[in-house]
């Protein structure tokens, strides 16, 4: 890399980075050298711009280009600086988890829509005045979240759903060290349990969830060698690698889930490019559900299959 001839504003230093990136095929040039300057400085990315004429000490040259011939090499960027954001919410990230991906907020809002407002059971009773949503009486909801990860998932589903309690399993125990930090910082601590777990081998079979959310592994083997290094690489291969189909824990995972679903309970399953249909299949298999949808992300892609378990 090429040394700086004179002294670098921060918008200078932007715009060659942005260039070098490009050169160097780094995915989101622009976006990346924004996300590393601004957390070399400690500062926002409007920020950034709001100081463009800032000149960088030689600390901080030297700090921001250590970063930069990281992520040429194929460091993720979100590893870089530990942080990620989804849901727009500022979530810990470190190589033990997957990097929240923003197509999964489609699982979030495929649960939110179908759970806001809901009361299962008995009617709820209305809240005393002055009672926050909180504090309302009623029926406990509770969700449930297989691997974890971050924390990204249940995280946003609790900050949205007040009166939800969550579980989260997950297997690698430093991931959830990670999800556990970020539930604490996102303030839902006290309603997000997380314990270590292989699937639903953790807990025997019973009515005990009103929602299941899981994105599971499921990268086909044969899709593993054109896998971006960024992902191959670096990324935790269990987070991943789903064998021969992409359904090896999707599918012992979809024939099972129901005998843990309260009767009129709602499955939200995240799936890879071609998944779809098989899914749906094993969940229909069961006969354990009145309806099965596919959801699309942003990009039209069929990424969610939701399910919901017939009412008693
Ligand atoms: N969407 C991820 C990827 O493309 C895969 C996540 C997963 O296996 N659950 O890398």
């Amino acid at each position: 890399m090429a040394g700086p001839p004179q002294t670098w504003t921060i918008l200078a230093v932007l715009k060659w980075t942005t260039r070098y990136f490009q050169d160097k095929g780094v995915s989101e040039p622009r976006a990346s050298a924004e996300v590393l300057l601004a957390h070399v400085l400690g500062l926002s990315r409007l920020e950034l711009y709001l100081r463009h004429d800032q000149p960088l000490t030689p600390e901080e040259l030297a700090a921001y280009k250590a970063l930069i011939r990281r992520r040429v090499r194929g460091e993720p960027t979100a590893y870089l600086t530990g942080h990620k954001e989804f849901w727009s919410l500022d979530f810990l990230v470190s190589p033990a988890t997957l990097i929240p991906r923003p197509e999964t907020e489609l699982l979030v809002e495929s649960l939110l829509e179908v759970l806001r407002g809901r009361q299962f059971g008995a009617e709820v009773p209305p809240a005393p005045p002055g009672a926050g949503e909180q504090n309302r009486p009623g029926i406990p909801l509770l969700g449930l979240e297989v691997g974890v990860g971050s924390g990204a998932v249940i995280i946003a589903l609790a900050r949205e759903l007040p009166r939800w309690r969550w579980l989260g399993v997950e297997l690698s125990a430093p991931a959830l060290e990670v999800a556990r930090t970020n539930a604490a910082r996102l303030g839902v601590a006290p309603r997000v349990q997380f314990i270590q777990g292989n699937l639903l081998g953790f807990l025997k079979p019973g009515p005990w969830f009103q929602a299941v959310a899981a994105n599971l592994p499921y990268v086909p083997a044969r899709d593993w060698a054109t896998l971006p290094v960024e992902i191959r690489e670096y990324e935790p291969r269990e987070a991943l690698w789903g064998g021969e189909d992409g359904l090896a824990l999707v599918k012992p995972f979809c024939a099972e889930v129901h005998r843990f679903l309260a009767p009129g309970g709602w499955l939200a399953v995240e799936v890879g490019q071609g998944q779809a249909e098989a899914v749906r299949a094993s969940l229909s298999d069961t006969r354990a559900y009145e309806g099965i949808a596919t959801l699309r992300d942003y990009q039209g892609i069929p990424r969610v299959v939701r399910a919901r378990r017939q009412p008693a």
